[in-house]
């Protein structure tokens, strides 16, 4: 099931690459195995998944260790507590979810776990619907953390992240990824340079909408491995 449902989900992510004259190529799928077992993550890496993505540190070093899979790409897109940031700097591949210059700092200075591996690349989160509930920094003051962050020189920040209000009608959803691309252009022409070239926007229900308005990074879950089951956690 796994298998047919991915190949479903990456041609309707080149049908809507298409429809937007961008190259599939641009866009990583990113399989959320959130809640699901090592197994489940290996079946849809046999179908040729490669990047997955987790939103607790400790569940994902679980299936991390316990695969070993060396050429898979691991996504942390949970919040991150401060105390953490030593094991996620050790586990994951991109932290999608840096929401303070805080946390950005303690990642930096955990870098030296990752003993010769590429760079930590993270993304700023950004609560583009100013919910209370919700982690990630306001749009107004994006520009001012991105400023902080990019002294840190032992991780890579390259582009922002978002999870935006919940919206019934997905076509809804189209403002708020329209507003956090354009925050990324402001803010990469505030600095004189591309130096954001990611948008980690768009989940099962409207990852179509979020690559129409640039989404480079799709974190679908439901699509590619079911309903989860929270009953037992
Ligand atoms: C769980 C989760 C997803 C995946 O959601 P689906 O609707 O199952 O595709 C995407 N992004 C974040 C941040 C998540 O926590």
């Amino acid at each position: 099931m796994i298998k047919a449902n991915l190949t479903d989900v990456m041609r309707r992510v080149s049908d809507a690459a298409e429809s937007a004259k961008r190259s599939p190529d641009e866009i990583r799928v990113i399989a959320v195995s959130k809640t699901f077992g090592a197994a489940k993550v290996l079946e849809a890496y046999e179908a040729g998944a490669r990047d997955f993505g987790e939103n607790r540190v400790q569940e994902a070093k679980g299936k991390v260790e316990e695969l070993k899979l060396t050429d898979a790409r691991w996504h942390l897109i949970g919040h991150l507590q401060t105390n953490k940031a030593r094991l996620a700097a050790r586990i994951f591949d991109m932290i999608h979810s840096v929401d303070s210059v805080r946390l950005a700092k303690m990642l930096d200075e955990s870098c030296t776990v990752r003993e010769g591996r590429a760079k930590l690349e993270v993304l700023l989160q950004i609560n583009i619907g100013d919910e209370p509930q919700k982690s990630g920094v306001p749009a107004k003051d994006a520009l001012q953390v991105v400023h902080e962050m990019l002294k840190f020189s032992n991780i890579r920040l390259t582009g922002l992240m978002t999870i935006p209000p919940y919206c019934v009608d997905k076509e809804e959803t189209r403002r708020y990824y329209s507003e956090l691309r354009e925050l990324r252009d402001e803010i990469n022409a505030s600095l004189g340079e591309n130096v954001l070239t990611e948008l980690s926007m768009g989940m099962s229900n409207d990852y179509d909408v979020a690559i129409d308005e640039g989404a480079t990074h799709i974190r679908v879950g439901t699509a590619i491995f079911g309903g989860r089951d929270y009953s037992n956690k």
